[in-house]
């Protein structure tokens, strides 16, 4: 507890901030997959429906729900002792991607482009 006149410390203070380098790579995935997913999509991959970036927003959720749960997959398999080969890393590019569509689609959106 602190009290009146003491500094508030910072209790995340000794973790060292997120690289710049390493977050750019990792936009540059999302970024990848947001184009596999669209190509995917384009080519019939999702019934047919172009859920990205283009689909209807309950469409949307439901992929960013799979995406979401496919993360807790991957977290049920480490407590369970199942190495990780890089399967929640995929799951989370996969999840940013989702969002990250449905965000730029929603901005175009809103412009009037689609
Ligand atoms: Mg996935």
């Amino acid at each position: 507890m602190t009290g009146l006149g003491q500094p508030i410390r910072d209790p995340v203070a000794h973790i060292p901030p997120l690289q710049k380098k390493t977050i750019a790579n990792v936009l540059v995935a999302v970024m990848d997959e947001i184009q596999r997913q669209d190509d995917l999509a384009r080519a019939g991959k999702f019934g047919g429906k172009h859920t990205m970036p283009g689909g209807p927003e309950d469409a949307r959720f439901r992929i960013l729900g799979e995406e979401v749960g496919e993360v807790a997959k991957e977290l049920n398999e480490a407590d369970k002792g199942v190495e990780d080969t890089g399967g929640l890393y995929k799951e989370l590019v996969q999840t940013a991607a989702t969002a990250t569509a449905w965000a730029a689609a929603h901005i175009e959106e809103g412009q009037g482009y689609r």
